[in-house]
């Protein structure tokens, strides 16, 4: 195949959005997208550029006091009669185009044509973000290479509309059970009916008042909900066990420790189970190329409240925010778009911070 990935289309982040886009990467199908970005890095002489798997890595090593990140998956979701792209007046619509190859385009806008950069940067162009995390290329570069994520600051280009998301909350499943004696409905003072039980569980939740907490001036507004209930026999029985699997999204002042003792607090006197856990990320907007990099964009940021790669950067103690052209409540949906101005936008503020001054 001949690269589409052109010195004329890497030039111009809309052109290259668009190129990106014409690539197919569903999950787990990011080999040809990931071998023409990899084609175009390794011809740039500014850059070391390496692979593992599909997710390519380019870097700058100019000496610079501070390294910062930017980051952008190459994966998308299932096409869904969206692919190829079209263009329709200001927006350019198919798969990828807002979650995240606009985005993505940026870091490969920048890699190619910002020889000298105020930081020095990381270029990371990763699969498979959008399915389970064992496959996703961060968690993968982390495990094999954890000094390629060495960095003072990382911007995930996720689509924001063009404004600064900060942090992420966490999340946690677990599974709150009610046990009793199982009888024939008929005589059913013999039993103790476990689904009843599970009224109180709920009326825990029902009445429960979920924390908002203001972060580096950031809102996370948490939240703790029932997402699924088990229980029952047959049409005659008394049931003997209920279980109510709870969703608990928690503020990133929380660590999952502290999360877990509030929700075993809530379900006092219950049996409680946790089944899953991520932390989440403090906005860390305190860090240097963080304060320049919110001046760049003149706009407040807001809080992150779904879970992003942004955690795991937080994790190796990263501060790291989201920053993309496309709209957020488009991306995984038939009709995804992005905004042509939008594009321009942000590719002018990411110069603005990046470029030499
Ligand atoms: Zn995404």
């Amino acid at each position: 195949m001949e690269n589409p990935l052109t010195p004329e289309v890497l030039a111009d982040p809309v052109q290259l959005t668009r190129a990106l886009v014409d690539i197919e990467s569903v999950s787990l199908n990011e080999k040809a997208i990931a071998d023409c970005v990899e084609e175009v890095l390794r011809g740039v002489p500014h850059l070391t550029t390496h692979r593992h798997g599909n997710t390519v890595m380019a870097r700058t090593d100019l000496g610079r006091s501070q390294r910062v990140v930017l980051a952008g998956h190459l994966d998308t979701v299932p096409l869904n009669n969206n692919f190829p792209s079209t263009m329709r007046g200001d927006l350019m619509y198919g798969c990828g185009t807002s979650d995240m190859k606009s985005g993505t385009a940026y870091a490969l806008h920048l890699a190619v044509t910002l020889p000298e950069p105020r930081y020095d940067v990381t270029y990371f162009f990763y699969e498979a973000e959008e399915i389970e995390s064992r496959y996703n290329g961060l968690n993968l570069v982390a495990q094999a290479f954890p000094e390629w994520l060495q960095a003072d600051f990382a911007v995930l280009l996720e689509p924001t509309y063009g404004i600064v998301e900060a942090g992420c909350q966490g999340t946690m499943r677990s599974v709150v059970t009610t046990t009793g004696v199982r009888a024939h409905s008929a005589r059913s003072w013999h039993g103790v009916n476990a689904i009843h039980a599970a009224g109180e569980v709920l009326r825990r939740l029902q009445t429960y008042e979920a924390r908002r907490v203001t972060i580096d001036g950031c809102d996370y507004r948490e939240g703790m909900n029932a997402v699924r209930i088990n229980g029952g026999v047959a049409g005659n029985v008394v049931p003997d066990h209920c279980e109510v699997e709870v969703n608990y999204r928690f503020a990133p002042d929380r660590t999952p420790a502290e999360a877990e003792a509030h929700l075993r607090e809530v379900f006092d006197g219950f049996e409680v189970t946790v089944t899953d856990m991520a932390a989440g990320a403090a906005p860390g907007l305190e860090a240097a190329p963080a304060k320049e990099f919110l001046a760049a964009v003149g706009a407040a940021p807001i809080g992150k409240l779904g879970w992003t790669d942004v955690a795991r950067f937080a994790a190796m103690g990263i501060p790291a925010l989201n920053f993309g052209p496309g709209d957020p409540n488009l991306a995984h949906h038939p009709d995804e778009h992005v905004e042509i101005s939008k594009i321009r936008d942000g590719a002018a503020t990411l110069h603005r911070w990046l470029a030499p001054a």
